[in-house]
C-alpha cells in the first residue's frame, strides 16, 4: 500500500472537487484529489453556467476557456419553465454559458495541472479516520494522511456515510431521463441554437415533460423527458435506446428519425440536505451535501460556490490565519444557500401542473413573473447572483453581498482576483490591514456611499471599513 502526505484530501473529481481542489492551490496549500473512475466519462449532466459561476470564474480568469468550450450562450434562465431574464441585475453576465458539465470538468482538470496538481483516478475512498490533527484516508491501494478531508464525491457520498450524518429531506415520486441524441431527421420546429429558455420545456398531461435542447452540433440535443408522479420499478434499470426511440416516436412524431443515442441516464427528484458540513477535520461540498431535481439548472452550479466558499477558509485554518470559527463560517454561509435552492426547486416542481388548480396557479404566477420586481427576485434565486452571507444588522447593506464587477483604466476589478485573497477596494491612498491583503485604488466602488470595501477571496464584501476583524487572525 502506497503512502502520502499532503494537507488537504479531496475525493471527488466532479466539478465540486476539482473547484476546490483549484482553490487549494491556488492558495499554495498541498492537495490530493482521490477518484473513484480509472477515466472521465465524458458523459454530460449539466448544460450550464448561472451568471454568479460566469462571475466566480471571472474571478479566476477561467471564464475564457469556458467560453472556448460552450456551445451557446443563453439570454435568460428559467423558473419552473418560466423563462427569467437576468437584466435587471448588475452583472457583466446577465446570461447562461451552454457548456457541457464534461468540458467544465475538463478545463477545471487542465487548470489544475497548470498548478501541478494530478487527479489520482482509479482511487475510489473506502475508509477514514480523524484524529486529533488529521485524517487518514484509504482509497484504491493507497492510504493518504491529510490535515482535512472534503467529500466532494456526489450524492452517495462514501464521506458523508463514513460521517454517520443523516441526508434528509424528501423522497420524490417521479423521474426524469436525459439523452443525448442524434437525429437525422430531427423534429419539426426543433431550435437549432440554444438562445432562449423558450420552447425548451413542454408540458403533456399531468406531471408529464418534455425537454428538447439543441447542443450546438448538427442533430445532436440533449433530449429530456419525465414523469412526476409516478416512477418506474426500478429507477436504477439502465434507460434502453428502445425506451429512448419509442419516447421521441411518441412525442415527436412517426416522421422523425433518430441516427444515435450517445448516452441516456434516469434521475430522481429526490431533494435532500446534510444534517452538517463539517465533522471535525470532515467537510462536505457539493452533491455529498444537498441533491435536488435539475430544475433551473442549479446543482454544479451551487457545488461551484461550495468550493469557492470553503477553499480559502481551509488555507486560512491550514496556516493558522483563520480567526476563531472562521472555518464554520463554511457551513452557516453555504448550507441555508443549499436549504433555499432546495426550496426554489420544491416550488418549482409544485409549479409543473398535475391538476386544474394547479395548472390556474401556474398561470397566474406567469403572469407575475412578468412583473420586473418578481423577474428580479425569481432569477436571483436560480442565478445566485442574490446570495447574502449573514452580517450583522447595522452593517451596510453591501456586506456579505457579492462585488458586482466593474470596470478599470487597465481592466476588470474581477482582474485582481485570478491569484485569490482579499482585496482593499479604496477610492482614497490606505496602507494595507493587514500583510494578506491586496490593495486596490480604484476611482469608485459599486457603492456611491462607500470609500472602501474589503472583498473575500471568493468575491463577497467582509466589510465596508476595510476592518479584517473576524477574517483574518491578527
Ligand atoms: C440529469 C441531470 C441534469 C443536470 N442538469 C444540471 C444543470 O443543467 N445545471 C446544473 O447546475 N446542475 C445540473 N445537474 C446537477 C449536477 O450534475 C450536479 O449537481 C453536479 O454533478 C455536482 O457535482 P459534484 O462534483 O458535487 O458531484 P459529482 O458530479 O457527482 O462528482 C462526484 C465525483 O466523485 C466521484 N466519487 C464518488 N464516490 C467516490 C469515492 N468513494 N471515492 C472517490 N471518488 C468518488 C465520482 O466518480 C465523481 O467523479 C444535473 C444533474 C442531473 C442528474
Amino acid at each position: 500500500m502506497s503512502e502520502l502526505t499532503t494537507e488537504v484530501v479531496v475525493a471527488g473529481a466532479g466539478p465540486t472537487g476539482l473547484m476546490l481542489a483549484n482553490e487549494l492551490a491556488l492558495a499554495g496549500a498541498d492537495v490530493v484529489v482521490l477518484e473513484r473512475l480509472s477515466a472521465r466519462t465524458g458523459l454530460s449532466k449539466a448544460l450550464n453556467l448561472q451568471p454568479r459561476t460566469a462571475e466566480v470564474f471571472d474571478l479566476r480568469g477561467l471564464l475564457g476557456g469556458a467560453e472556448r468550450r460552450s456551445f451557446a450562450t443563453v439570454g435568460e434562465g428559467h423558473f419552473a419553465a418560466i423563462p427569467v431574464s437576468y437584466t435587471s441585475w448588475d452583472t457583466r453576465h446577465p446570461y447562461q454559458v451552454g457548456i457541457p458539465q464534461a468540458e467544465v470538468e475538463a478545463a477545471l482538470e487542465e487548470r489544475l495541472a497548470k498548478q501541478g496538481v494530478t487527479v489520482l483516478r482509479g482511487h475510489e475512498l473506502t475508509g477514514f479516520a480523524q484524529d486529533a490533527t488529521g485524517v487518514t484516508v484509504t482509497a484504491g491501494g493507497a492510504r493518504v494522511r491529510g490535515d482535512y478531508l472534503v467529500g466532494c464525491d456526489g450524492g452517495r457520498s462514501a464521506v458523508r456515510r463514513g460521517l454517520g450524518l443523516s441526508f434528509d429531506g424528501v423522497e420524490g415520486r417521479g423521474y426524469g431521463v436525459v439523452a443525448d441524441v442524434v437525429f437525422s431527421v430531427a423534429p419539426s420546429g426543433a431550435p437549432t441554437q440554444w438562445r432562449s429558455m423558450r420552447n425548451i420545456v413542454a408540458s403533456h398531461g399531468a406531471g408529464v415533460f418534455h425537454t428538447l435542447i439543441p447542443l450546438g452540433e448538427p442533430g445532436l440535443y440533449r433530449l429530456g423527458y419525465g414523469d412526476r408522479l409516478t416512477r418506474p420499478a426500478d429507477m436504477r434499470a439502465k434507460v434502453t435506446d428502445e425506451e429512448v426511440r419509442q419516447v421521441v416516436r411518441e412525442r415527436y412524431g412517426e416522421d422523425v428519425e433518430v441516427e444515435e443515442i450517445r448516452w441516456a441516464s434516469r434521475f430522481a427528484d429526490d431533494s435532500r440536505i446534510a444534517e452538517r458540513y463539517r465533522v471535525g477535520r470532515v467537510l462536505l461540498a457539493g452533491d455529498a451535501a444537498h441533491i435536488h431535481f435539475a430544475a433551473g439548472g442549479q446543482g454544479l452550479n451551487l457545488g461551484v460556490q461550495d468550493a469557492m466558499n470553503l477553499g480559502w477558509k481551509l488555507v486560512s485554518a491550514l496556516r493558522g490565519r483563520a480567526p476563531a470559527g472562521l472555518l464554520d463560517t463554511y457551513e452557516s454561509e453555504r448550507r441555508p444557500v443549499a436549504a433555499r435552492v432546495l426550496d426554489n426547486v420544491a416550488a418549482q416542481s409544485a409549479l409543473i401542473p398535475t391538476s386544474a388548480e394547479q395548472r390556474a396557479v401556474r398561470a397566474l404566477v406567469m403572469e407575475l413573473a412578468a412583473l420586473p420586481e418578481v423577474e428580479h427576485h425569481l432569477s436571483g434565486l436560480v442565478s445566485g447572483l442574490d446570495v447574502r452571507y449573514p452580517a450583522s444588522p447595522d452593517a451596510h447593506p453591501a456586506t456579505g453581498t457579492r462585488l458586482p464587477d466593474f470596470e478599470l483604466e487597465d481592466g476588470y476589478a474581477s482582474d485582481l482576483f485570478h491569484r485569490g485573497g482579499f482585496v482593499l477596494l479604496t477610492t482614497r491612498p490606505t496602507p494595507a490591514p493587514h500583510p494578506e491583503v491586496t490593495v486596490a485604488l480604484v476611482p469608485r466602488l459599486p457603492w456611491p456611499d462607500l470609500a472602501r470595501a474589503l472583498i473575500r477571496p471568493d468575491g463577497y464584501v467582509a466589510s465596508t471599513t476595510g476592518s479584517t476583524e473576524g477574517w483574518i487572525a491578527a
